[in-house]
């Protein structure tokens, strides 16, 4: 087999991790080692001072997404060990590095001399100098010593928090009667004592099953407010973090948190944030109530319907039940019924093909399976491997190689859970000589089980727009081409970088889209066609697309319940900014979380909770608030007004348009973080950002 380049190979062993990991880190000693004796701040330039440390950041980098992609999954648990160990030194060699006193001098005679450099190379000046500014360099001995005594108590109340929510095994047992509706599948998978009583986990796969299906109020309440009281020991670290995050900022000179989170990001303004998300909420709530009065009358029509009795509320435990059941009443959307027409495989192929028309790509598939020769170029036999090129440029035809993708498609003991797109190698253009010489490697990873029959395994909708949105953080990947590692790809401003995958989340909301993914699976191949018969004796087939029916009522059905969705990421948005910018470090000192979360969540969703300790502490369970998200996780909103503003004003009338897919692909993705993500938007768009299409996607 004839490769375009050679291909990551996944042999590493524990050993093998930790050396190399601690050769990067001994060579990025060495490299600033070797500026601070040669160069003094008379001779330091931008071509002997951040060249040398920038080549030397590519390499490490290049190197070590690689070694930290292992502990997602591998299948030797010593070597996400290794993995996990690695990661923690050289997140620990970063911040030696952004302490050193000695090359930050350096650093500051290069940025006060100011060179005639362009785009990327003034973007890397900037962050190096802001970093050394954000490490508390600028600060006297003592200050510096407590910012990093926080920091590493910081650390330790994440490891924790995060380990109280991983290995929390809370369950509560029901019987068959009172999980009446729980989808059969769910219902399978369940452990039994025996006599009767089922055990359900607070794992999300069981609670929105049973929130969104089982028909008994009693049982969706009991598992709510398990939930939502599962990790109540989280509520003090919570707290503790939030209060030494505090304090640092002010040791730095900022004024809380929030603001020292926004310094990096598009919109560095606080204040800002705070009137958008005012501005969102004013528009929303109402909307939002509009939407829970509807569902109320379904309640009560269900309840008379069932000769149940009525105390008039709507519970946190009542709404994704009968948002499920409005969709499948008033828009005859049956989701279970519309995921026969999502045959897993089928819908990654068309995936592919759609975007490889989009942007001018190409997706070769490598074998690797068991027993073939390439076997040993994937961590595991269930891994697909593709060679990308691009074959589109100004109108020729050109193979030039782009990267390789990979997919880990389903679940195996040890993986990381859920769906998301890790880099495993970023690439870059020398920055010497501007020609590619490292090409990246990215990684979708999913958790679909694997069909145990000819039956293949089935997509729902909410599945399909979740995949499009990870794979194209995964092309992100590997169209971008920049000449620092640290800007490649998906590697933006926080507040910017999901808006390309929510833009594309879009198409599956276009009859364009759904009619090319659509294939109902008995009709894939006549092995299938068998295997439904089997299922269906004497039944006729139904048709090989989706129904234009079906897709009418689906897309009419997208707003039903979107206010209520987006009240809920609102609420958490405006906790999250809440919490992060007390007036003071004594009113920091005095808040009350869960008064607050609770509080927040009555006036912005306006559903009824439970009283008194019943509500829970629903901000011990959110582990955004540890996983970089603090202070940003409204960029989940902001960012959708970039997303909704290209999707409607490009793509909505004609998804497939391979013009504006490339003109994409070149302004927007390909130059990743190293220039400025409003201009390369402003260019692609050719006008300002604008909010209007991100209000009529809300529905306000
Ligand atoms: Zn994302």
């Amino acid at each position: 087999m004839q490769f375009p380049l050679p291909p990551p190979v996944f042999t590493g062993t524990p050993e093998s991790i930790l050396q190399e990991s601690q050769h990067l880190i001994d060579q990025a000693r060495s490299v600033q080692d070797s500026i601070a004796t040669t160069i003094t701040p008379d001779t330091a330039a931008f071509a002997n001072t951040l060249l040398p440390i920038a080549h030397e950041q590519n390499e490490r980098l290049y190197g070590r997404h690689m070694l930290e992609f292992y502990q997602n999954v591998s299948t030797d648990d010593k070597v996400r060990e290794a993995s996990r160990k690695a990661e923690k030194q050289f997140s620990e060699l970063e911040t030696e590095l952004g302490m050193r006193e000695d090359v930050s001098r350096l650093v500051k005679a290069v940025y006060d001399r100011n060179e005639d450099l362009d785009e990327e190379c003034r973007r890397l000046l900037e962050r190096q100098m802001l970093e050394y500014k954000r490490n508390g360099l600028h600060l006297g001995e003592e200050d510096r010593k407590r910012l990093q005594q926080i920091s590493k108590e910081l650390g330790d109340v994440k490891a924790q928090f995060e380990k109280n929510l991983s290995e929390e095994k809370g369950s509560v047992d029901f019987t068959k009667e009172e999980l009446d509706g729980l989808p059969d599948d769910v219902f399978a998978g369940l452990e039994s004592d025996g006599e009767g009583q089922y055990h359900l986990s607070f794992r999300p796969a069981h609670t929105s099953a049973v929130l969104g299906h089982v028909k008994i109020a009693g049982t969706r309440r009991k598992v709510y407010i398990g939930n939502v009281t599962k990790c109540n020991e989280n509520v003090p670290l919570l707290e503790k973090a939030f209060i030494l995050r505090d304090e640092a900022a002010r040791l730095l000179g900022y004024s809380n948190h929030a603001e020292y989170r926004l310094e990096d990001k598009m919109e560095k303004s606080p204040q800002k944030i705070n009137d958008f998300l005012e501005d969102v909420r004013l528009k929303l709530v109402p909307k939002g109530r509009v939407a829970i009065e509807r569902l109320k009358q379904l309640k009560t029509e269900g309840l008379t319907a069932r000769g149940e009795g009525n105390d008039g509320k709507f519970y946190l435990w009542d709404q994704s039940y009968y948002s499920r059941i409005l969709v499948q009443r008033d828009y005859a959307v049956d989701h279970e019924k519309l995921a026969e027409y999502f045959p897993l495989d089928w819908v990654i192929e068309r995936m592919l093909e759609i975007f490889a028309e989009l942007m001018g790509m190409a997706f070769h598939q490598i074998p690797t399976g068991r027993g073939s020769e390439n076997e040993e170029l994937v961590w595991h036999g269930d891994v697909r491997m593709f060679a990308v090129y691009d074959d589109f440029e100004e109108g020729e035809v050109h193979k030039d190689f782009l990267g390789y993708l990979y997919m880990d498609v389903h679940p195996r003991a040890g993986k990381r859970p859920g769906l998301c797109d890790l880099s495993i190698h970023p690439g870059y253009i020398n920055p010497s000589t501007s020609t590619r010489t490292h090409h990246p490697s990215t990684c979708l990873i999913t958790n679909f089980p694997k069909s145990p029959t000819s039956k293949p395994t089935l997509l729902t909708h909410s599945d399909l727009w979740q995949l499009f949105h990870e794979l194209g953080h995964g092309i992100h990947d590997l169209v971008s081409k920049t000449r620092f590692a640290c800007f490649h790809g998906p590697e933006t401003a926080q507040d910017f970088c999901e808006a390309p995958s929510q833009m594309l989340e879009k198409f599956c909301w276009t009859r364009e889209v759904l009619q090319v993914l659509g294939r109902y699976w008995g009709s894939l191949s006549d092995e299938h066609r068998q295997a439904w018969q089997g299922e269906h004796p004497g039944e006729d087939i139904p048709s090989e697309t989706i129904p234009a029916d079906l897709i009418e009522g689906l897309l009419q059905s997208q707003t039903a319940n979107r206010a209520l969705f987006w009240l809920q990421s609102l609420h958490i948005a405006i906790f999250d900014m809440t919490i992060h910018q007390p007036k003071s470090h004594e009113q920091a000192r005095n808040i009350n979380t869960t008064k607050l979360w609770n509080a927040l969540k009555s006036a912005i969703l306006g559903i009824d909770a439970p009283e008194g300790d019943e509500g829970g502490h629903g901000q011990a369970i959110f582990g955004h608030l540890f996983s970089g998200y603090d202070a940003g996780f409204y960029s989940c909103l902001s960012s959708q007004v970039y997303a909704c503003d290209m999707f409607a004003s490009k793509f909505s009338a004609d998804p497939l348009k391979r013009e504006e897919g490339m003109r994409w692909r070149r302004e927007v993705l390909e130059k990743g973080g190293s220039r400025d993500e409003m201009e390369g938007m402003r260019v692609f768009l050719g006008r300002e950002v604008g909010s209007e299409a991100f209000g009529a996607w809300l529905g306000v």
